[in-house]
């Protein structure tokens, strides 16, 4: 059983206590089974048990160790990029009059069309290998650029038959926006989605989760609440994209589906909050908020008001929302130094945001997202003494070391 020691902190990120509880463990020391790849020990080097002591070791150096970290909402798999409309907005068209003309998503959905599978999955490895190299050990990956029956499967299988150590969660999309060809006729494109992809998808294992962009530009509570329905009645649990660019009652409609989680949410409102913090009450683990803060940033927004989620005890996740349009960017160590500038969290409450936190908002917090035993052993080291000092001092990468499963990948 490997043996890595000489770690200077840990911090387990288990479940118990608030969002800034990530429990660190100064000079530390864990032990893994490599054979099914879990995690056996984790404590304070000295009290290594003997058993262990004398077993083969890797020596972390010093550095900090932290769970593999989770992207728990991204759009990895897509056509083209849309640097052109970065500049657009920057010179004072809206993300909305964009998507009115022609642009946005909808331009996306043409250059995913046009693109081969073959040349999807290449793309997504590389971004994935990128991500892997950060500490990033599990992605969530969300259809949604193909929007008719057969790119919507080819996005799906593109996840599916991705070769990476990455542990890869799918999230059917195809409520992203009504694709133009059914701009004159949305019912149909929503029965397209209930009726025929959504049976299929969960028949064959394409997807575990079920997202509905609730917004003007895309659909209505009463369309969403549908297609979530749907969803569910075919064991697909639910996601929402809400109140990104308005408050659109999206967080209600989450608590009120039972979702895993709602995403985005900058401008969630206080009864928004109160309905998520009551779904908590009520429902056990209840709905995580998910923060995307580069999106925030690129788009120019208001930040999500995540101080009040977390007063409120809504647990706040924190992941990249990489997409060619409004976060070109997949660096989740980047999107945690902005949870801290931007909505105001505290370094701990970033990382337990994308680790234990964002595991449970993609429905696996009881396999991944902290360091205990049993769990799989997905841990990256960091090269900083602690995890203030490594989103404080922002760097291209301080990621030394990465497992997944067990297995070094870093
Ligand atoms: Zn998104």
């Amino acid at each position: 059983m490997p043996v890595l020691k000489n770690v200077g902190l840990a911090v387990t990120c288990a479940a118990a206590g608030g969002q800034d509880a990530i429990h660190p463990i100064r000079r530390a020391a864990l032990v893994w089974n490599s054979d099914d790849g879990r995690i056996v020990w984790i404590g304070e080097e000295h009290a290594l048990p003997a058993a262990y002591a004398s077993m083969p070791h890797e020596d972390a150096g010093g550095r900090l160790l932290i769970p593999g970290l989770i992207d728990c909402h991204t759009h990895l798999a897509f056509g083209g990029w849309r640097a052109d409309e970065f500049e657009r907005r920057l010179r004072g068209e809206s993300y909305l009059d964009i998507a009115r003309a022609g642009g946005g998503i909808a331009s996306t959905v043409r250059a995913t069309r046009a693109a081969t599978a073959e040349a999807l999955a290449a793309r997504a490895r590389t971004t994935l290998d990128a991500m892997m190299r950060l500490g990033v050990t599990t992605v969530e990956c969300k259809s949604g650029y193909g929007l008719d029956r057969d790119n919507e499967l080819k996005l799906l299988e593109v996840y599916r038959d991705l070769e990476t150590p990455v542990r890869i969660v799918s999230t059917f999309l195809g409520a992203h926006v009504v694709p133009a060809e059914y701009r004159e006729r949305r019912q149909d494109y929503i029965a397209l989605l209930c009726d025929d992809l959504i049976p299929e998808i969960a028949r064959r294992g394409l997807a575990s989760f079920c997202d509905v962009f609730v917004e003007d530009t895309a659909f209505s509570i009463a369309e969403a609440r549908a297609i979530l329905r749907a969803g569910q009645a075919h064991g697909l649990r639910s996601k929402l994209h809400a109140d990104q660019l308005h408050d659109g009652g999206g967080a209600a409609l989450a608590a009120e589906v039972g979702a895993v989680s709602a995403d985005h949410l900058e401008h969630v409102s206080d009864d928004g909050i109160a309905r998520l913090r009551d779904a908590g009450a009520s429902a056990g683990a209840g709905v995580v908020a998910v923060s995307l803060p580069i999106a925030t940033l690129y788009l120019q927004a208001p930040p999500m008001p995540a101080r009040h989620l977390i007063e409120a005890g809504v647990p706040v996740a924190v992941a990249t929302d990489f997409n060619p349009g409004s976060a070109p960017s997949y660096h989740l160590p980047l999107a945690l130094t902005l949870a801290c500038t931007m909505q105001r969290m505290t370094p701990s409450e970033a990382l337990k945001g994308a680790t234990l936190y964002a595991a449970r908002a993609i429905g696996l917090d009881q396999e991944i997202g902290s360091l205990e035993p049993g769990k799989s052993a997905d841990f990256a080291l960091i090269d900083a003494a602690d995890v203030t000092t490594w989103l404080y001092h922002f760097q291209p990468n301080a990621c030394a070391a990465a497992w997944i499963r067990g297995q070094r990948v870093v």
